[in-house]
């Protein structure tokens, strides 16, 4: 199962699309650059019991 969610860059504010793999757990997390500024990004992935994804962007 695969969805897609969105996150706003900590460093510039873009939107950034993320594919989210649904199946890697409720709780995921990790680190990706921001493809527009390359700054590194900690990515908070939460899936809800409805199926509903949550993800939001920390500094590292
Ligand atoms: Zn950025």
């Amino acid at each position: 199962m695969q969805g897609e969610a969105y996150y706003l860059c900590e460093s510039c504010g873009e939107e950034i699309v993320v594919p989210v793999d649904l199946s890697a757990g409720m709780e995921q997390e990790y680190i990706e650059d921001c493809p527009v500024c390359c700054h590194p990004n900690v990515i908070h992935v939460h899936i809800e019991d409805d199926g509903a994804v949550r993800i939001w962007a920390t500094g590292e």
